[in-house]
């Protein structure tokens, strides 16, 4: 067994192709890619050969040639392979990839003459395996490089090899070539730019669909999930504990005398001091415990895998940085503000609306006993205790 959690979203789950992908499932995606214009460059090879058995393509050319691409090929499948393309700003290795390919098919142009004929095609096909990666502006540019490269390479060739070179035929190529390959260019920028815009909107959408979730399931003054969250969240923890048999416990937390703030010192010094709690309390909770806004002032929080008198203990943490909050500049300096709060454990095979309703009748037993203060719920009734 692997040591690797195979739900990892960067990993691919264990199989026979390791070896040759790697288990990087970006990293698989490069290589696939790479293997499909490998297979390309084994194909035009076989062409040669072919060539080759029937009398037309010199041996040595066809060594050449075939070299050099297994060079290239290889030294991609190395780079990619090791993970040394993962450092550079393209790890896919696109443009070098390209510019390989267009320089792969000037050599062949130069030195096979049966096969000219196939480099406009070639060509055509290595700009089209760009347009999915490259940006729009490289995409240009390889196709006029590859105008350029073609049009040196006749020229060259003409003055070096003359004999091996009918320069009306190649200068009809190059003529055919500089008008197919900008259009080809042009087309395949304009896909580049539509590749762009749609992942662009993807990207926006993706980020407007959190935002609503965000929207949907917390509230917008103090930043906690909400009712409707915490519900959820509480479905899911009751059947937690029908697998495990860990209780939890729920707690009410109510601020006590809030609406004296909201009339003594207006809405607004609420809305902080709600807000002020929240933060409170969340400075003081596990990360597993999880606190929701209720409704108005009353807050609800999920301590999963609680026993009650440890359940107190962390309430008792919030209660404590509650009542030591500083309200200069929201309440009138030395104002104090407490909370009052009642605990109930989760009773195996009970309802949830049972737990829910005995802290909420422990809350009341607060309210009722002097506020600023922790009531913990019997199993099956609240009895006082002193926060
Ligand atoms: P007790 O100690 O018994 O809890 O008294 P209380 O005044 O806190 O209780 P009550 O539930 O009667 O009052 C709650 C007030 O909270 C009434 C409501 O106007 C106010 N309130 C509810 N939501 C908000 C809010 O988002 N912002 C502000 N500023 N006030 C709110
Ligand atoms: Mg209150
Ligand atoms: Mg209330």
């Amino acid at each position: 067994m692997s040591s690797i959690p195979a739900d990892s979203p960067a990993l691919a789950p264990p199989g026979g192709s390791d070896l040759l992908f790697g288990r990087d499932v970006q990293q698989r995606l490069r290589i696939r890619r790479w293997m499909l214009s490998a297979l390309v460059y084994l194909g035009v090879a076989l062409a040669r050969w072919v060539g080759v058995a029937f009398g037309v393509v010199k041996p040595e050319a066809a060594a050449v040639l075939t070299l050099y691409d297994l060079i290239g090929v290889a030294a991609f499948y190395g780079c990619l392979r090791t993970g040394y393309s993962e450092g550079l700003r393209d790890p896919s290795m696109t443009l070098s990839q390209i510019l390989f390919a267009l320089s792969s098919v000037t050599v062949s142009y130069a030195l096979i003459e049966a096969t000219r004929g196939a480099a406009l095609q070639l060509l055509c096909l290595i700009l089209v395996f760009g347009m999915f990666r490259l940006s729009p502006a490289q995409i240009l540019a390889c196709g006029l490089l590859a105008c350029g490269m073609l049009g040196t390479t006749v020229v060259v060739m003409w003055q070096v090899h003359p004999e091996h070179f009918d320069l009306r035929r190649e200068v009809l190529n190059f003529a055919l070539a500089a008008v197919l390959m900008p259009t080809l260019a042009f087309v395949a920028q304009q896909v580049s730019v539509l590749r762009r815009r749609q992942i662009k909107q993807g990207r926006e959408l993706a980020q407007v669909l959190e935002q609503l979730q965000d929207l949907a399931t917390h509230d917008a003054l103090t930043g906690l999930i909400n009712r409707r969250h915490m519900l959820d969240a509480l479905t899911e923890e009751l059947k937690r504990q029908g697998r495990t048999g860990h209780v939890f416990c729920l707690a009410m937390l109510d601020i006590d005398h809030f609406k004296r703030i909201n009339d003594g010192w207006g809405h607004q010094a609420g809305d902080t001091v709600l807000s002020g709690f929240a933060a409170d309390a969340t400075s003081t909770l596990r990360k597993s415990d999880q606190l929701a806004r209720w409704g108005g002032e009353e807050f609800l929080l999920l301590m999963p895998e609680t026993r009650l008198a440890e359940a107190e203990i962390g309430l008792g943490r919030i209660r404590e940085r509650f009542n030591a909050h500083d309200w200069q500049g929201t309440l009138t300096p030395g104002e104090r503000v407490t909370v009052s709060m009642g605990v109930a454990e989760f009773v195996p095979g009970e309802p949830l609306e049972r737990t829910l309703a005995r802290a909420d009748e422990a809350l009341y037993c607060a309210k009722t006993s002097g506020r600023d203060r922790i009531v913990c719920a019997a199993p099956e009734s609240p009895t006082a205790g002193q926060g």
